[in-house]
């Protein structure tokens, strides 16, 4: 019998605890109950070992059963793509293994990011952080001073990023201490979260995280990672709202992926979508050149062609910025549209005709 789920919940724990621990971590379990014939995929199941699947049950409910072309499962089943080694695709696309402390990169003048937590509710198999050495950086609560005393030395710090793995896999008790400690550094303006596990276990949103962030002094900013218009369900609308009517300000950045969300109508229905979960959409990421990744990424030509469709297909701010992060730069990239957005070809027929 494969194994089906993680680990046993516990008792006492919370709700998102407990589809934490019943995650289906076996691809012969996880096409079995989307009723998909496992023989195409069989070979692909290897891959798991370089990088484990994970996928929570309120995840799986928005997958549809019988298309093994489903988006939402197209990002978290392995396949034997992986198996492929690329040129070009290294297991450190950002230059970021080696860190300022324990758990912090300081890679942009004003922002620092800690790394939480090294592990993620979802392994998505185009993480760019799929080779990412964790286990060097889970700082003990002793260590953590280091990072705390690097930001109190640092004044052009004024923003701290959580980031993992997922900073939201620690619980609340644990938020609450690390957010009193940030508190207490007199030059931090905000505290912004990324994190894909509210879309994945909308329930993480619990109300006692809700109100500690809402009472910082920090200003607080969510920024979720949803792909698809398909993963954003009554439940994840439902965790945005009390997030928003906290005043908790929620924004989204996505990854272009061949095969999930590489068309104009997909991109769109994203955008739409979002806004009316009350999330701006926020950034559209090419993907990261990250080692066995490789048959998610997309062409720069195709890239422009979608880029240029949103923006004439919607209004400006349902687009998101078009960017790719380039290891040693002091900001993100934004990508070169190919085009003068400004001088399309519907304004010069209208100049010739005038
Ligand atoms: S949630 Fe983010 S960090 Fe975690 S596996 Fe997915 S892309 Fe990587």
């Amino acid at each position: 019998m494969p194994q089906m789920i993680t680990r046993k919940p516990l008792e006492g724990e919370r709700p998102w605890q407990q589809e934490l621990a019943k995650a289906v971590t076996d691809p012969a379990v996880l096409l079995t109950m989307l009723e998909i014939d496992q023989t195409a995929f069989a070979d692909g199941f290897a891959a798991r070992k370089q990088f484990p699947m994970r996928v929570p049950q309120p995840f799986i409910d928005r997958m549809v059963k019988g298309d093994p072309n489903d988006p939402l499962l197209r990002q978290v089943l392995p396949l034997s793509d992986e198996l492929i080694t690329s040129n070009g695709y290294v297991s450190d696309p950002l230059g970021e293994h080696d860190t300022q402390a324990p758990g912090l990169m300081h890679k942009y003048q004003s922002r620092v990011l800690l790394i939480l937590r090294g592990g993620c509710a979802v392994n998505c198999r185009y993480c760019f952080r799929r080779h990412f050495p964790y286990g060097d950086n889970s700082p003990s609560k002793q260590e953590w001073q280091q990072s705390f005393d690097y930001i109190a030395a640092h004044p052009e710090i004024n923003e701290v990023l959580l980031s993992g793995g997922d900073p939201l896999m620690a619980n609340d008790q644990q938020l609450d201490w690390l957010l009193t400690q940030l508190e207490q550094i007199p030059h931090l303006r905000r505290v912004r979260i990324h994190t894909r596990l509210p879309v994945v276990i909308p329930s993480r949103i619990t109300d006692a995280l809700v109100s500690r962030l809402a009472s910082s002094r920090l200003k607080a900013l969510m920024v979720l990672h949803i792909n698809h218009a398909n993963e954003i369900d009554n439940a994840l609308q439902r965790a945005a709202q009390k997030l928003k009517q906290a005043g908790i300000w929620l924004l989204n950045q996505s990854v272009l992926l061949q095969q999930v969300n590489d068309s104009a109508d997909a991109l769109c229905e994203l955008s739409e979508r979002l806004f009316e979960a009350d999330i701006q959409p926020y950034y559209l990421h090419l993907m990261d050149k990250v080692a066995q990744a490789e048959h998610f990424d997309l062409p720069l030509a195709r890239v422009q062609a979608l880029n240029k469709a949103m923006m004439q297909r919607l209004p400006g701010f349902l687009v998101p910025k078009f960017v790719r992060e380039i290891a040693g730069q002091q900001s993100k990239t934004p990508i070169d549209l190919g085009f003068n957005p400004f001088i399309e070809q519907t304004d010069l027929d209208f100049f010739q005709q005038s």
